[in-house]
């Protein structure tokens, strides 16, 4: 079913779309499936987790860190992480760049904004992250690049909702996009199983999707 999944997906898609294929808490074996299929870019939420499939799968593989990040545990990702979608505060973003420095890299990462009404999602606020871009984020953190922004919807099925936050979001990133270099800021991560279609139609241009190619988590 996996294969099955991906390939509908996938053709449902836009080409300016990436697909991030959503694993956390899959075994390996699914992964390898959807790999076999052709994907290359996947998503878990927890770092140690992502650390061990990275281990036990080929190394062409781009790994993306979508959930909360702990600073501590940074530094059992930072040999590898493609793509730290959760940067949700300034000083997770030092964090980061310390341990970018350790293993000489320069690691992309998206600013995490909170667009939803439920406080438990994580992320800066409109105001609190355009005074973030208003500092030389290159000067002060030289191993980290923000790549652009990522957020999660409320968890809702009332589509005016999720427009509003999701058109909010997207003309942020335009907003933000004309006064950073806008070829190195060029990600809006936006849209999972239950939305994404949505997310396309306001702007996303990074999906993460997990339930629609590899079912239901317990
Ligand atoms: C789990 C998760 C997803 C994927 O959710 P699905 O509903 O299974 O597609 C996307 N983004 C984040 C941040 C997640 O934690």
């Amino acid at each position: 079913m996996i294969t099955e999944n991906l390939r509908a997906l996938l053709k449902s898609l836009p080409q300016e779309v990436q697909l991030i294929a959503v694993s956390k808490t899959k075994p390996v074996e699914a992964i390898k499936e959807a790999y076999q299929t052709g994907q290359r870019h996947f998503g878990e939420n927890k770092i140690q987790e992502m650390a061990e499939k990275y281990e036990a799968l080929p190394k062409d593989i781009f790994w993306h860190m979508i959930g909360h990040v702990q600073d501590n545990k940074i530094k059992y990702m930072a040999p590898f992480v493609s793509l730290v979608h959760g940067m949700d505060k300034e000083k997770r973003l030092k964090a980061l760049n310390k341990e970018a420095v350790k293993c000489n890299r320069v690691i992309d990462c998206l600013v995490q904004i909170h667009i939803a009404e439920e406080d438990s999602k994580f992320g800066f606020d409109y105001d609190e992250a355009k005074s973030l871009f208003q500092k030389d984020l290159k000067q002060i953190y030289p191993n980290i690049r923000v790549r652009g922004l990522m957020a999660m919807a409320t968890f809702t099925d009332n589509n005016e909702q999720l427009i509003r936050e999701f058109s909010g979001l997207a003309n942020f990133y335009k907003e933000t996009q004309a006064y950073l270099d806008k070829y190195e800021f060029n990600i809006l991560s936006m849209g999972m199983s239950g939305d994404y279609p949505l997310a396309i139609e306001q702007g996303s241009n990074m999906i993460r999707v997990g339930t629609k190619i590899f079912g239901g988590r317990n």
